[in-house]
């Protein structure tokens, strides 16, 4: 269903008693936001904290990532039973940082799409071009690419567990966000090319977020594209005035 959304990535921040201090933050501004879905995605070790302590709230947790195994022997991985087993059903996948850093590949995507679905849990499926790709005009068939090799395996009814970010890789904690009308442009190419495959009613009610130095001083402008559908919030989610700030963008 299409919704409007706001997550926020964490990333690799934020110790315990961090963590409760943010979420502290976020309980005591939280006021309903009725027709917007809040997400935060705190570290593995901070998972279950998160959940247990945003139970009297409707912000959502998810996981960063997972290993697309079901158990077995992989070393310091964390499975998809094990996300669902603390409360998570969202698990954010193929974030550039994990594409770049960790050398994820589309294929090795895939099969976290599939693990995923399979325990029924929701995927927010990352893809974005780099910089160097926007500036030889690559960036739609990048993209494209991405959704094709990592997510159009699914089937048609799978759609609604997908929320699709589009982050370009160029305004990822860099202080530079995609201008609104960059930021549409991309969204209804992603929402087209969904459509050619898939059909337009299945494309007309994916949730597509827009990440990469989203701040309470520009969100709003962004939101108000029409094919976006909300936001994939790093840095500025590390603050619960922000984060909540950004949220009220809506
Ligand atoms: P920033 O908001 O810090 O640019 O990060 C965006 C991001 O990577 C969210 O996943």
């Amino acid at each position: 269903m299409r919704e409007k959304i706001v997550a926020g990535n964490w990333k690799m921040n934020n110790d315990l008693a961090q963590t409760e201090e943010l979420l502290k933050g976020i309980k005591k501004q939280w006021e309903n936001n009725p027709g917007v879905r809040v997400i935060v995605a705190p570290a593995f070790t901070n998972l279950y904290h998160a959940f247990d302590s945003l139970r009297e709230t409707e912000v959502e947790v998810a996981a960063q990532n997972m290993n697309e195994n079901e158990s077995g022997a992989y070393t310091g991985e964390v499975s998809a039973a094990m996300l669902t087993s603390v409360g998570v059903k969202t698990v954010i996948l193929g974030h550039s940082e994990r594409r770049a850093i960790f050398k994820e590949t589309d294929e090795v995507l895939a099969k976290k799409v599939d693990a995923a679905l399979k325990n029924d849990m929701e995927v927010i499926f990352c893809c974005g071009e780099e910089l160097e790709e926007r500036k030889n005009g690559n960036h739609f068939d990048v993209v494209k690419q991405q959704l094709e090799r990592g997510l159009f395996h699914i089937a048609p009814e799978a759609w609604k567990s997908v929320v699709i970010a589009y982050e370009p890789v160029w305004a990822i904690g860099t202080g530079e966000t995609a201008s609104p009308e960059q930021a549409q442009e991309m969204h209804s190419f992603i929402r087209k090319t969904i459509s050619e495959k898939f059909g337009e009613e299945i494309a007309n009610e994916v949730s597509i977020l827009y990440g990469g130095s989203v701040k309470p001083a520009n969100a709003e402008e962004i939101f108000a594209k029409e094919d976006v559908d909300g936001g994939l919030v790093g840095g500025a989610s590390l603050k619960a005035e922000d984060f909540l700030a950004i949220v009220r963008a809506f």
